[in-house]
């Protein structure tokens, strides 16, 4: 199959009732050649919302690309109303060398919506916006954990916005944050621009997790269940979401051997000790308890601990 070279997703491209697959020129190489993004577009023969859904913003972060390939597998463009819009891999240097920044070591979901005049992962930012972000009205940000942390199946979301706020219940997750954004990411950029936009976080870094995946293939046909783009039934979760004001990571302040005990989606209670660091011989050298009653949304895994190193992303505020 050709599949045609753009360079902005006009998706009058795509004719009422069909689907179609572009590649995206958004900047070029060192050697003068397009990186390309792959898009994909389900077009319903009926106008309605335009749902995007984007992974691999990290380039490592995996899952999100196999929900994604599941989903337009799943729609069939006959029953659909509006259009559905994924882009599998956003992060395509990143992705290609197996590392969550892009290849210019800067982190693209941190600078969004980046510089038309910027830097190498800046000007990518905003040419990702412009070109394809921006024909969006709402959009699911599939992410998962940083390499040597695990995550609980959790969703970033302003919940004081009553269309995120939804969007996120949809998602049948362990653990919804209260984030308004203000941080540089996709979601804050995409938010900026009027378009309603969650994170997902679904499990861990290089690896397809089918657990993970089915659960976020839920969650996006139940947005589109519920902005009537299709007509199959809201799968609801077998158990409510636990609901954080707040979160925050904690840190160590002391090198050495870290034990965690918790695991993700542990209930702490105030003053419980959640780990211990040792030094190299084995003996107990500090002990951090949670300041709070919380929830344990991720964890680190690897024991070895410089000062500094994270212990747990602890959800508090808990409803
Ligand atoms: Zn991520």
């Amino acid at each position: 199959m050709n599949i045609p070279i753009i360079k902005d997703l006009d998706l009058s491209l795509v004719k009422p009732g069909t689907e179609a697959r572009f590649w995206i020129h958004v900047v070029s190489s060192g050697m003068a050649q397009p990186i390309l993004l792959p898009v994909l577009v389900c077009r319903g023969k009926e106008d309605g919302p335009i749902l995007g859904i984007t992974a691999a913003v990290h380039g490592n972060e995996l899952n999100g690309l196999s929900v994604i390939q599941r989903v337009f597998k799943d729609v069939n463009v006959d029953k659909l109303r509006g259009t559905l819009v994924g882009i599998p891999v956003v992060n395509v240097p990143g992705f290609l060398i197996n590392q969550r920044k892009f290849n210019d070591d800067h982190d693209l979901n941190r600078l969004m919506p980046g510089r038309a005049d910027g830097n190498a992962s800046e000007v990518f930012a905003y040419r990702f916006i412009k070109r394809i972000v921006r024909h969006f009205e709402y959009l699911i940000d599939l992410h998962t954990a940083s390499n040597g942390r695990v995550n609980s199946y959790y969703i970033r979301s302003d919940m004081n916005d009553p269309v995120t706020a939804r969007m996120a219940m949809l998602q049948n997750a362990d653990i919804i944050v209260n984030n308004e954004g203000h941080d540089g990411t996709l979601r804050n950029a995409a938010g900026e621009l009027g378009i309603h936009a969650i994170t997902v976080e679904a499990g861990d870094p290089n690896r397809f997790q089918r657990g993970m995946i089915k659960t976020a293939v839920t969650g996006a046909m139940n947005v589109m269940s519920d902005l009537n783009m299709i007509e199959d039934p809201i799968e609801e979760p077998v158990e409510p979401a636990v609901y954080c004001s707040t979160s925050y990571w904690l840190y160590t302040n002391a090198g050495g051997i870290l034990e965690i005990a918790p695991q993700i989606t542990d209930l702490v209670k105030k003053g419980q000790r959640i780990a211990i660091v040792r030094n190299i011989f084995g003996d107990i050298i500090r002990e951090y308890h949670a300041p709070e009653d919380g929830i344990v949304i991720g964890r680190s895994v690897n024991p070895v601990n410089q000062t500094g190193g994270r212990i747990i992303h602890l959800g508090v505020g808990l409803k």
